[in-house]
């Protein structure tokens, strides 16, 4: 049975298997997270995303990660929030379990997430966190360790405080 932990900090700086990225459909590169794990991977990673032909929202990627601590990384795309109800919510489960898929496929025992779509596009934090630590419990007995990378103390400590309530 794998654990799951919270962690505060930088993603790209990881130890793991795997980093998630939350990109954008285009997946050439964008700001917030993505930017900073197409910074820390170096330019083999556009070239490797070029080729995909973009990603559409729910679904994920994978790459080599090049410079990146991390062999791999899984380009997910989470939705935008537009209210709610356009399936957002659903989106970004997706996302989530469309990643432990890939990782599976790739014998990925170690795998790191970003609070995706709760940067830039604006899903609610405390509900993206819920879908966030939800779709881990699930999952988690299919890897040795998962961590939920939250950047901001705020945000690590809402991560801390929905896992304690679902537990
Ligand atoms: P989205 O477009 O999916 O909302 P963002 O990159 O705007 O993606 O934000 C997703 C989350 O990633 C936010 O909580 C943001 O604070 C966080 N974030 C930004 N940079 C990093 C980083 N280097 N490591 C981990 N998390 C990060």
């Amino acid at each position: 049975m794998g654990e799951i932990q919270i962690v505060q900090g930088d993603i790209t700086r990881l130890e793991v298997d795997a980093i998630v990225n939350a990109a954008n459909s285009s997946l050439l590169g964008g700001g917030g997270v993505d930017g900073a794990i197409h910074r820390a991977a170096g330019p083999a990673l556009l070239t490797a995303c070029r080729p995909l032909g973009g990603c559409p929202t729910g679904e994920a990627r994978i790459t080599p990660g090049f410079r990146l601590k991390a062999s791999w990384v899984i380009h997910t795309v989470g939705p935008v929030w537009h209210g709610g109800d356009q399936g957002e919510p659903e989106l970004l489960q997706a996302c989530y379990e469309h990643s432990f898929a890939l990782a599976l496929e790739n014998s990925i025992k170690s795998i790191a997430f970003p609070a995706i779509s709760s940067g830039v596009y604006h899903f609610p934090k405390q509900a993206a966190a819920v879908i966030a630590l939800e779709s881990m419990l699930a999952a988690h007995n299919d890897f040795e360790i998962i961590i939920a990378c939250c950047f901001s103390a705020s945000d690590t400590a809402l991560y801390q405080a929905t896992i304690n309530a679902l537990v």
